[in-house]
């Protein structure tokens, strides 16, 4: 059986304050929290603080991204041996955010990916597709595109220490959560996708499920066979929703 994670991405949200207090109320809570590990990704000018904070506890720490190259004049970017020094386990690498706002291209987010697994963090490869893609059928034509990139530079062995999230992007966000169904076809797609190169490396990949989970829906969503717990954005901001989660992924 595939262990289960549930990572909370904090986004550009939060305050020194605030984030004390969430993760004050997140400790509070962990001991309810049982068969899935944790992990929360502040915003990197936080990662410090939430290292100590979370020091000698079951929490688990992530970025939001990572560099693609290891050092240099790369300003505003912050490399894989960086966030490692402060303890990060994973980086987020191909968020939609990052792909839609920032024009991340899929070359781009494996080019992360490797920086990322280099550093010895797991990465948590975010794929999935926009809403008009949805409508036009071509769902897994996107997210195969999207993993070829990582494949083709990285190969599938590759995916052994990693994490995938299949987010889709009109669910972030939005209120609009997939149905378990259709989240279970694209992670089954997924895996498929893997299994045609090693079946051994698809059986064991994380495969999180991200955009609008709640404690309301979290249980549903997990209990399909290819979902391995969440990737979770606003809910994460609360520590009694996201314990909720934490809780129904265990
Ligand atoms: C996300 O941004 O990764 C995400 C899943 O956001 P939300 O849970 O708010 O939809």
């Amino acid at each position: 059986m595939r262990a289960k994670l549930v990572a909370g991405n904090w986004k550009m949200n939060g305050s020194l304050e605030s984030i004390r207090s969430l993760l004050d109320g997140i400790q509070r809570g962990m001991g309810s929290v049982s068969g899935a590990a944790v992990a929360v990704c502040p915003p990197a000018v936080y990662i410090p603080e939430v290292a100590r904070l979370i020091a000698g506890t079951d929490i688990r720490l992530g970025a939001q991204n990572v560099g693609d190259r290891d050092e240099g004049a790369f300003t505003g970017e912050i490399s894989g041996p960086m966030l490692g020094e402060f303890g990060c386990t994973y980086a987020i690498v191909g968020h939609s955010e990052r792909r839609g706002l920032y024009g991340e291209s899929d070359e781009l987010v494996a080019r992360r990916f490797a920086a990322a697994r280099r550093a010895g963090l797991t990465p948590i490869l975010c794929v999935g597709e926009l809403l008009e893609e949805r409508e036009q059928g071509t769902t897994e034509q996107v997210v195969g595109r999207q993993l070829d990139a990582v494949l083709k530079l990285e190969g599938i062995d590759a995916f052994v220490d990693s994490v995938i999230a299949y987010e889709p992007v009109w669910a972030i966000g939005t209120g609009k959560t997939a149905t378990p169904e259709q989240a279970q076809d694209v992670h089954a797609f997924i895996r498929r996708k893997l299994a045609g190169q090693r079946s051994a490396v698809a059986e064991k990949v994380i495969i999180q499920y991200g955009g609008s989970v709640k404690g309301a829906n979290a249980a549903e969503l997990f209990s399909q066979p290819d979902i391995d717990g969440g990737l979770i954005g606003g809910a994460s901001l609360q520590a009694d929703e996201f314990l909720a989660i934490c809780r129904a992924a265990g």
